[in-house]
C-alpha cells in the first residue's frame, strides 16, 4: 500500500496568498475543489525565539464542498501560544535526557506549559512516529530511513527529522523539521485528533506539495 502525503505550501505575506486565492491555486485538502477567501480567522499572538508575533491566519472556504479552512502559517501549533520551532527544541531537549524543569528554565517557559507539551507529545510517540517513518517514504526515491534509538522519544523526534532531511533532498530547500511537523499534522501536533487513527487503513490525510513558497514562509491547511 502506497500512501501519499503531498504539501502545500504558499507564501504567508498577505499579498501572495492572495494572488494565489484569487488565482484559484489554492485546492481542498477535503476535495480537491478550489479554495476562495472567506475573511480572517482571530489575530492571535505566539511566542517565537525573539518575543511574541502578531499571527492573523486567512480563512478560506472551498467552492466545492463548503468545508473552510484556515491557512495556519507553519510557525504556528493549533492551540500553542509558542511556535513550532520553540516547542520542538523542548522535545529535542527530552531525547537529550532534559526534564521538563529544566527545558522550562532554558527554554524561558512556565514549567507546566513544557510539561504539557511533553505531556501531550509523549501520549503520541508511536504515532508521531509511524507517521513520519511513512512520509520519509514516500519522499524519498533512496530513503534513509530513521535508525531505531533505543527510545520511543527518540525514535519519534527522529522520525521527524529524517522526514525532514527527506523533504530538503527532495525539494532542494532548507526543510525546518518544526515546520514540517506543523503542515504534516495540519498544525495538530500537540492538539487532539492527530494523528489521525490510521491503524491498518489508508485514511491519513493527504497534504498537498506545492513547496514553491518556500518553507520559511509558507501557510498551511488546518481544519
Ligand atoms: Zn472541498
Amino acid at each position: 500500500m502506497v500512501r501519499r502525503h503531498q504539501m502545500l505550501t504558499v507564501g504567508v505575506d498577505g499579498v501572495a496568498v492572495e494572488r494565489r486565492l484569487a488565482a484559484g491555486g489554492l485546492s481542498c485538502p477535503g476535495c480537491a475543489g478550489v479554495l476562495a477567501g472567506w475573511g480572517y480567522a482571530r489575530e492571535r499572538g505566539v511566542r517565537g525565539w525573539e518575543g511574541a508575533v502578531r499571527v492573523c491566519p486567512r480563512r478560506s472556504r472551498c467552492r466545492g464542498c463548503g468545508v473552510t479552512h484556515v491557512l495556519l502559517p507553519v510557525v504556528v501549533l493549533l492551540r500553542r501560544a509558542d511556535t513550532a520551532g520553540v516547542i520542538g527544541a523542548a522535545l529535542v531537549a527530552k531525547v537529550a535526557g532534559a526534564g521538563y524543569r529544566r527545558i522550562a528554565v532554558e527554554l524561558g517557559r512556565p514549567v507546566e506549559t513544557v510539561r504539557g507539551w511533553l505531556r501531550r507529545f509523549g501520549a503520541r510517540l508511536e504515532a508521531v512516529r509511524r507517521v513520519f517513518t511513512v512520509l520519509v517514504r514516500s519522499l524519498g526515491t533512496d530513503p534513509v530511513m530513521p535508525p531505531p534509538t533505543g527510545g520511543r522519544w527518540g525514535d519519534a523526534v527522529g522520525a521527524i527529522t529524517a522526514a525532514a532531511w527527506a523533504a530538503t533532498v527532495r525539494f532542494v530547500m532548507v526543510v525546518p523539521p518544526w515546520a514540517l511537523a506543523a503542515v504534516v499534522s495540519g498544525g495538530r501536533l500537540l492538539a487532539p485528533g492527530w494523528p489521525p487513527d490510521a491503524g491498518n487503513s489508508g485514511q491519513q490525510r493527504a497534504t498537498r506539495v506545492a513547496p514553491d513558497g518556500g518553507w520559511s514562509r509558507a501557510v498551511i491547511f488546518g481544519a
